[in-house]
């Protein structure tokens, strides 16, 4: 587990710091009161971040935030001193942030803080500027705040490099360059992606109002103002992350199924009606086939309700693992599920499913009792025609009743 070094003399204060932390994020917390416990720590541990007290019995400057930086080590000042100048001095060292201890709410605040580093981890950013100092400032502030940075000279160099890394999460991108300027690239990104898939932020060396309000009317999601603060930058960039993944968490409720992750019937609907319309131009085949998990009554009956739920996980597991990609898996409801094999003829299809048929026949999966549960499903599967989606489905569903009627345990194919 990574771990958290607090560095603070005030042993009940240092104590409730690190009860926050470990009860909140999945972290090791040491605590060092004195400058020189730290050293002592830090020559045994790597950690992924350091809350350091200014004041301390051996070191009552400072001194601790330069020894723990130059161990390559994150810095979040905890202090009690509010003078602006002593503060303005320590922000412009290579620190987090610099948090004044005065109370339970910025406790809240550090605990966020250092989760949104965690977070931050997954997330691409592109820098696009022409100046190389410029880029530089920029990715050196954004590997501090613990993001991956990918960096652009330009406008048309931006847009091969989103073309190349489509995780990117967001761009930031100054107006002014050669080839192609700020607003071109930003119609350029939107004419692909939408604000909720790529988040765009505007870098403007003017403090025109009109030229921001340019920005946001092209696409971007937010602008900041050269020269600006380091926190400001920090805020700015964090809310734009923390908004697409909220979005991100909003798509996924609306698009996937609780239990399982699996997608829904909304979800399975939109996107089978796009890409029938693609597979009509290309003259493609694919599979439909509705998956029902047989005599499942009896298995809630027999081991009770969570392990029911457990079989209806465990086979949406089967399910993904043995299908491709691009295929469709999708939970319609109770223990029924309906998947799609693309780009496929009769054939394959058959012995696709019969293998799915089989895999959750050899599997057992274990009650909390240790009992041993096994099930079997029966699929009805059609090979798409001219028939509508529903239509289709209404046919693949009469297989599946006839599967179950024959015996179950059986694909049946129209
Ligand atoms: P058949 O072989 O004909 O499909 O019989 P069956 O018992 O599987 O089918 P039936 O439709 O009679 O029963 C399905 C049961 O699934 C009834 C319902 O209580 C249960 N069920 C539906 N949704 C869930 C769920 O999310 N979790 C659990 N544990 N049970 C569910
Ligand atoms: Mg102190
Ligand atoms: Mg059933």
């Amino acid at each position: 587990m990574e771990r958290i070094l607090v560095v603070e003399d005030n042993k009940g204060l240092a104590k409730i710091i690190a009860r926050r932390i470990s009860d909140t994020l999945k972290f090791e917390v040491d605590i060092a009161h004195t400058l020189r416990e730290a050293k002592l720590f830090l020559k045994k541990y790597n950690y992924f971040i350091a809350l350091l007290d200014l004041k301390l019995p051996d070191s009552s400057d400072g001194e601790i935030v330069d020894y723990v930086l130059s161990k390559d080590t994150r810095v979040i000042i905890l202090s009690g001193t509010i003078d602006k100048e002593f503060r303005e001095s320590m922000l412009k060292k290579n620190i987090i942030d610099y948090v004044n201890k005065s109370g339970i709410h910025d406790l809240h605040y550090i605990v966020q803080s250092i989760q949104r580093l965690k977070k931050n981890q997954q997330h691409e950013i592109l820098v696009v500027d022409d100046s190389m100092i410029i880029r530089k400032h920029i990715q050196r502030l954004l590997e501090n705040l613990q993001f991956n940075v990918l960096m652009a000279a330009d406008g048309e160099e931006a847009l091969e490099t989103i073309e190349k890394n489509p995780d990117i999460s967001l761009v930031i991108t100054d107006y002014h360059m050669p080839k192609m300027d700020g607003f071109k690239l930003i119609q350029e990104i939107r004419k692909i992606y939408k604000k909720e898939d790529l988040s765009v932020i505007a870098l403007s060396s003017n403090s025109d109002s009109e030229i921001n309000a340019m920005f946001l009317k092209h696409g971007a999601n937010d602008y900041i103002t050269k020269p600006f603060s380091k926190e400001e930058f920090s805020c700015r960039i964090n809310n734009t992350i923390e908004a697409l993944e909220n979005l991100h968490i909003v798509t996924r409720h609306a698009n996937r199924d609780f239990l399982t992750s699996l997608y829904n019937r909304r979800y399975f609907f939109s996107n089978m009606n796009k890409y029938i319309k693609e597979t009509l131009k290309e003259d493609k085949n694919y599979a439909i086939a509705m998956i029902d998990i047989d005599f499942f009554k009896k298995i809630n009956d027999t081991f009770g309700h969570d392990n029911g739920d457990n079989v209806i996980v465990e086979l949406a597991n089967i399910l993904t693992s043995n299908t491709n990609q691009h295929d469709i898996v999708a939970r319609f409801g109770g223990e029924e599920f309906c998947i799609v094999l693309k780009d496929i003829d009769k054939a394959k299809a058959e012995s696709a499913l019969n293998r799915l048929r089989e895999k959750v026949e050899k599997t057992t999966l274990y009650s909390d009792k240790n009992e041993k549960i096994c099930f079997t499903i029966s699929i009805g599967a059609v090979m798409n025609s001219d028939k509508n989606l529903n239509e289709t489905i209404i046919q693949a569903d009469s297989m599946l009743y006839r599967a179950k009627q024959s015996g179950r345990n059986k694909v049946v194919f129209a």
